[in-house]
């Protein structure tokens, strides 16, 4: 049996909120989240982890990473898509400079 906590913050302050499709549903009193006592959703989060790590370390395909884990690969695109946002910009260092080389513009 799956231990009952919630979901989203992990505690186990909860009460019965009613039932959904037959199962009693809980109300987390810290997070106002409502959940059951199911499996979670998804693919483990370490799981997900390393296929990030595959996709910009090692250079191996989303279709791929979606085929090893049995995802869909708009999935895996949500993956570094989400973990892309948490990395902060850099700021252009002063002495940048744009050069234009033949029709392409980049920055040096
Ligand atoms: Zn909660």
């Amino acid at each position: 049996m799956i231990k009952n906590c919630c979901k989203k913050c992990g505690s186990l302050k909860f009460i019965k909120n009613g039932f959904v499709r037959g199962l009693q549903r809980s109300r987390c009193q810290e997070c106002r989240c409502n959940f059951t006592n199911t499996k979670r959703r998804g693919i483990h989060p370490t799981l997900r982890a390393f296929g990030i790590v595959l996709y910009g370390m090692c250079g191996v395909s989303m279709y791929k990473i979606a085929k090893l884990f049995g995802v869909s690969n708009v999935a895996v695109l949500k993956w570094v898509r989400k973990e892309a946002d948490l990395i902060e910009d850099v700021p252009p260092h002063a002495e940048s400079k744009i050069v234009m080389i033949d029709e392409m513009w980049h920055i040096v």
